[in-house]
């Protein structure tokens, strides 16, 4: 989960697999990537039906120097590699942004 809202609001956040669930499996002390913390919320978000939506919220609207919790079944650091994957796909000549 995250706390950012974009130009599109949050009704997304409706269909959120997460509801119910208790939002500390989103922020495990172990961020080990293969660890059981991590597997569980992934295991979570693999089956949200707004993952994609959530995944575009986290990314437009994150502070990169203040990523923390799992979010659409990502790491920080995880999200961090995404993010910097975008700007240099974007900075090469003929290169789509994602
Ligand atoms: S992808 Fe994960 S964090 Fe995002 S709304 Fe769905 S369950 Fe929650």
């Amino acid at each position: 989960m995250n706390t950012t809202t974009t130009t599109a609001g949050r009704d997304w956040r409706q269909g959120a697999e997460c509801a119910d669930v208790d939002p500390e499996i989103f922020y495990p002390l172990d961020l080990d990537p293969h660890g059981p913390a991590v597997t569980t919320a992934r295991e979570i978000c693999a089956d949200c039906p707004v993952r994609a939506a959530c995944l575009l919220d986290v990314m437009a609207g994150e502070d990169p120097a203040r990523r923390w919790g799992m979010t659409a079944g990502l790491t920080p650091d995880e999200r961090a590699d995404l993010y910097a994957g975008r700007q240099l796909s974007s900075a090469l000549p003929g290169a789509v942004a994602a």
